[in-house]
């Protein structure tokens, strides 16, 4: 499983990545970025808005082993076994 980052300590708030992607960056009430989407990290903006951040503090990082197995809670719906980290 990916997750898709912001280091809030590098970034200076410049906008480039929220004006190339919207979908997963968007500015937090302290005026920086932050990753606001988890979905369709391969797409093409992702890499764009990372490859553009001028202080890199955008990074997708490897978090193997943290998914869970789908406990078919969610009944055919979008499973949500994985979203109790980003709720907490
Ligand atoms: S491009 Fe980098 S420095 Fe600029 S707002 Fe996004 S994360 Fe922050």
């Amino acid at each position: 499983m990916k997750k898709l980052n912001v280091n809030k300590e590098a970034c200076i708030g410049c906008g480039a990545c929220v004006a190339i992607d919207s979908e997963h960056f968007d500015f937090g009430d302290d005026g920086l970025s932050e990753a606001i989407s988890q979905e369709n990290l391969d797409s093409e903006n992702v890499a764009n808005a990372i490859s553009s951040c001028p202080t890199n503090a955008i990074s997708i990082a490897d978090v193997e082993g943290e998914e869970k197995e789908c406990c078919s809670c969610c009944e055919g719906k979008e499973c949500c076994c994985n979203d109790e980290e980003e709720a907490a």
